[in-house]
């Protein structure tokens, strides 16, 4: 029997991977064989990445995108389908969406989806959406300020191109990610179950 391909995705500091841990947890505690991965990966395409998010080769916003997919296509290719093929269920900090909400501040959306649409669409996609002044209080751990202005306007941006992906996917779910840890781990939940209990 396949598994399950379930996949988390939101603006940094939307809860992404508390939620996927805690969805790992609960398949984990039932018997489930479940693996939790994530993109980047932490691999050496994924290490690229990292290292060009962080400045610390140039690189352009292209060359990134491309990287992005490479990762992406390395990370189906060894991970996530053989996982699905052995019946696991595999779950997934940030996808297809992310490259798209992300990317196209810089590079056509309509560029990012062809390099992406030779990936699979995941079983089941979970958009966290959390007011950005919210997510940058939980990074930043302390109040708001002024200077976070410009970065809260741009999250917001992102904010609008994931809701607007709501439909790329099917069994796309938007979900209420400003409320407690444990309210939004138990809508995930029940979604799920629903999911799985119908396929
Ligand atoms: P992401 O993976 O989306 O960047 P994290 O799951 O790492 O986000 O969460 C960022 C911070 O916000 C962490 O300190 C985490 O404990 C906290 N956090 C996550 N979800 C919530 C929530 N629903 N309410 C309050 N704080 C949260």
């Amino acid at each position: 029997m396949l598994g399950k391909f379930i996949v988390f995705e939101g603006l940094d500091g939307s809860g992404i991977s508390t939620q996927s841990g805690l969805l790992y947890d609960y398949f984990s505690k039932k018997g489930k064989k479940t693996v939790l991965t994530k993109e980047q990966t932490n691999g050496l395409i994924g290490g690229l990445i990292k290292a060009g998010l962080r400045h610390e080769w140039k690189t352009t916003p292209l060359a990134l995108q491309l990287l992005f997919a490479a990762d992406r296509s390395h990370h189906l290719d060894k991970q996530i389908n053989p996982a699905i093929n052995n019946g696991k269920i595999v779950i997934c900090d940030r996808y297809i969406l992310s490259t798209l909400a992300f990317g196209s501040l810089d590079v056509d959306m309509q560029f990012l989806k062809e390099i992406n649409s030779k990936f699979p669409a995941p079983d089941i996609t979970f958009i966290l959406d959390v007011l950005p002044k919210i997510c940058l209080q939980r990074i930043t751990k302390s109040r708001f300020h002024a200077e976070l202005f410009e970065e809260e306007e741009k999250l917001n941006k992102i904010r609008k191109a994931y809701l607007s992906l709501k439909n790329y996917f099917p069994n796309t779910f938007v979900i209420d990610g400003n409320r407690s840890i444990e309210e939004v781990h138990k809508d995930i939940v029940k979604i799920v179950e629903e999911q799985i209990k119908e396929k």
